[in-house]
């Protein structure tokens, strides 16, 4: 089978990403067009090299986000997370407690910052088939999981983020990378992913 085409990503400053995307129906969701564009958003996550994509950064403002981790060179510390479609989810804090992520984000070139997240997460939402996902993610998954959904509601990581914190992704390899592993490591040490 042919590679599908990625679709474009929206940039930041395009309205589309700050547009609360609307809840998905079953029966919209068992369409096969529907279907198509979830294959379609898997596709251009992995073209694009991303930890996830939510479907208002492809211009289709739908509650629906991939997420997928595996030896993403973006991201060579994260563990792994096999290929997860959300379908309107919802996050509940388990806990207050809270890690300093550093995030990047395809809709937002060449900057990360530190952005607080919460470290243990209830996760609440359909699969790509209308099946139930009831889970707790726990660290840097829960942070991706936080940041795919923050899309959702229209929202992107530097509103969250210490802008002095701010980097280049070649200042972030040259001067915060090495700590932040460690403290991710640490981190996976102690609550897992
Ligand atoms: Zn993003």
């Amino acid at each position: 089978m042919a590679e599908r085409e990625p679709l474009p990503i929206a940039q930041i400053g395009e309205p589309v990403l700050r547009e609360v995307a609307r809840t998905v129906t079953p029966d919209e969701l068992a369409t096969p067009e529907f279907q198509t564009f979830i294959d379609d958003l898997i596709a251009t996550m992995h073209h694009a090299k991303g930890a996830g994509l939510a479907a208002n950064q492809v211009f289709r403002p739908v509650q629906v986000c991939a997420i997928e981790v595996r030896d993403n060179p973006r991201y060579p510390y994260k563990p792994a997370i096999p290929l997860t479609i959300l379908v309107n989810p919802v996050l509940t804090p388990v806990g207050d407690e809270q890690f300093a992520n550093y995030e990047g984000c395809l809709s937002v070139p060449n900057l990360r910052g530190r952005v607080p997240r919460f470290v243990h997460l209830h996760v609440h939402a359909w699969d790509r088939h209308g099946n139930e996902i009831d889970e707790v993610v726990h660290g840097l998954k829960a942070g991706t999981y936080q940041h795919e959904v923050d899309h959702l509601l229209g929202k992107l990581f530097v509103d969250r983020a210490d802008p002095a914190t701010f980097s280049t992704w070649t200042e972030f390899e040259r001067h915060h990378r090495a700590a932040f592993v460690e403290e991710a490591r640490a981190l996976v040490a102690r609550v897992g992913s």
